[in-house]
């Protein structure tokens, strides 16, 4: 007799995108370029492409507005058969740092992390800062394997502008979404 989960391909089915900061906590900023816009405009960018791939996309948040991590982390604990992505912009005080960095806590989330963190790495060339085991409240509540990317800092120029535009913000959300899928169809 076959389980149900032998009868689908995919070891999850729903991915719970969760876009950082938003509404009265704008997260990093520079200017007007705040981390709440930029994460959200990637978050919804990714829900296409993995809506594109036949995932089922749950996102925290769909608007500006603002999100306790508790709310966060129960959204994305209501599913099963899940992973996490939550979708954040760095910021340092020395304007040099720069580079994209992935967080996971548990071993589900390290794995997903390293296809994630690879393939933006690969697709958008910047400064590799790696896949990281962080204790973030997100992270270390989740029942499901969770990663939180940062995509760049806002506090670099360069990063800051290419950010800005919509096509950069595109192909990380591509790189995310093909990271995501190349988890999925490991062995
Ligand atoms: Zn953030």
């Amino acid at each position: 007799m076959l389980l149900s989960s032998q009868l689908v391909s995919s070891a999850f089915e729903t991915v719970v995108i969760d876009a950082g900061h938003g509404g009265r906590d704008k997260g990093g900023s520079w200017g007007k370029v705040y981390e709440k816009h930029l994460a959200l405009d990637t978050a919804f960018r990714l829900e296409r492409y993995l809506k594109k791939k036949g995932y089922r996309v749950v996102m925290t948040r769909t608007v500006d507005e603002y999100l306790t991590l508790g709310q966060r982390a129960a959204i994305a604990n209501r599913y099963k058969n899940a992973i996490f992505v939550s979708v954040h912009i760095n910021k340092a005080s020395r304007t040099g740092a720069a580079g994209i960095e992935t967080f996971y806590y548990g071993a589900k989330g390290k794995a997903l992390g390293q296809f994630v963190q690879s393939n933006m790495i690969s697709k958008v060339g910047a400064t590799d800062r790696g896949n990281k085991k962080a204790s973030y409240y997100v992270l270390r509540k989740s029942y499901n394997p969770a990663i939180l990317a940062e995509i760049g800092f806002v506090s670099n120029s360069g990063e800051r502008q290419r950010m800005k535009k919509g096509f950069y913000r595109d192909a990380l959300a591509k790189a995310i979404a093909d990271g995501i899928i190349a988890y999925d169809k490991r062995d």
